[in-house]
């Protein structure tokens, strides 16, 4: 049975499921979910991703990590820990960046955090010759705490699964999935209400993760246990807000999020604040969130792309489109977000630049 007839069952047996356990059947069913059983990132793929644009994004973030290495006061081992590395790019250039402070280099021990057993064996294959120790696990609590840790995610909090509630008939209802008459998979409005404190206006929509909040407080806990910082870039709210950001990608183009379960990315926008305020439940310092534009700024990433065009001139235009793509206003550099958590006693590891 294809995902689509068996969520069809399961509304029939069950009732209607919400945004949540329909993410999380798309995403990783084991049969048929994308990550678990079809992954395409990349051009000839579904989306491409910041360290599938230009080797500077990796590089940056590895020099972001090495910065926070010298303030935690050069520790002789230190865990980099990715969260969904997906093909593996941005821990391959992170890695070679921090070639370059070779005391940092020495001190890394490099943790994977990854679900999708398809992306697991492209990573392997892609680290089969880095020069540091690397350790996959499925889960934040396979990573022991007992070294400082260093955690570096893109586009990963986008795929934890959120909840949907629309303000109708006077009240806000969970909207959850279910059928239409003709047996199709179909957006529908729980008969019971949530109660908030704000009301809305017809068809309003918000949306909730209790996957982000949960994450966040342990990643939070982590940070405070073992000492470190954490930087998550995803595309997401710098504050609260009301809107349907549930989408699917599959070659490159949005699709309706019913149409083609398991076949498409499924996402959605982060809620920064709310993910902030879990970290610091947890035990960690939140940052001040900073557009994806200033934080790559601040890490100097135009003076790279002039020294990889001054390295390579025959690609000089290209390197500055790339830099473009990842900084500008209609590219990533302003709806992607950077948002940091670090451990009480730290100095905080962010820096923008206009
Ligand atoms: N960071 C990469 C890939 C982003 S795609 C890049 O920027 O190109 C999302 C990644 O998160 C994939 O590797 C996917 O398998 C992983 N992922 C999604 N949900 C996950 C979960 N709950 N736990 C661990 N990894 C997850």
């Amino acid at each position: 049975m294809s995902l689509r007839e068996r969520l069809i069952a399961r509304i029939v047996r069950d009732g209607p499921i919400s945004v949540a356990d329909y993410m999380d059947a798309c995403l990783h069913d084991p049969a048929d979910g994308y990550y678990a059983t079809r992954p395409r990132l990349g051009e000839a793929g579904d989306f491409i991703t910041a360290p599938h644009v230009s080797q500077m994004f990796g590089e940056l973030l590895g020099l972001w990590a090495a910065s926070v290495w010298e303030g935690l006061g050069r520790p002789a081992r230190v865990r980099l820990i990715e969260f969904g590395p997906g093909d593996a790019i941005l821990v391959t250039d992170a890695l070679r960046a921090a070639r370059a402070v070779p005391d940092f280099f020495g001190a890394i021990e490099a943790w994977l955090v990854e679900t999708s057993a398809p992306l697991r064996e492209r990573q392997k294959a892609a680290l089969s010759s880095a020069a540091v120790s690397i350790h996959w696990t499925e889960h934040l609590e396979g990573i022991p705490d007992d070294r400082p840790v260093i955690i570096l995610a893109n586009e990963f909090l986008d795929c934890l699964p959120i909840r949907q509630a629309i303000w109708t008939d006077g009240g806000w209802r969970e909207r959850r999935i279910g059928m239409d008459k003709t047996g199709e998979l179909a957006f529908v409005a729980c008969a019971s209400s949530i109660p908030r404190a704000d009301t809305g206006g017809n068809g309003d929509l918000l949306e909730w993760s209790d996957a982000l909040a949960h994450f966040g407080q342990r990643v939070g806990a982590l940070i405070a246990r073992a000492s470190g910082a954490a930087l998550f870039i995803d595309y997401g709210r710098d504050r609260s807000g009301r809107g349907d950001t549930l989408q699917a990608l599959r070659g490159h183009a949005t699709e309706g999020v019913l149409e083609n379960p398991g076949h498409a990315d499924l996402t959605a926008h982060v809620d920064f604040p709310a993910f902030l305020v879990a970290g610091f439940a947890g035990g960690a310092i939140a940052a001040p969130i900073l557009s994806q534009a200033t934080f790559l700024r601040g890490l100097g990433i135009r003076a790279r792309a002039e020294a990889l065009a001054r390295a390579n001139p025959d690609q000089a235009g290209k390197i500055g489109r790339q830099r473009d793509r990842l900084i500008g206003p209609d590219g990533m550099g302003e709806l992607f977000k950077a948002a940091c958590l670090y451990s009480p006693g730290l100095h905080p590891p962010v820096f923008g630049a206009p």
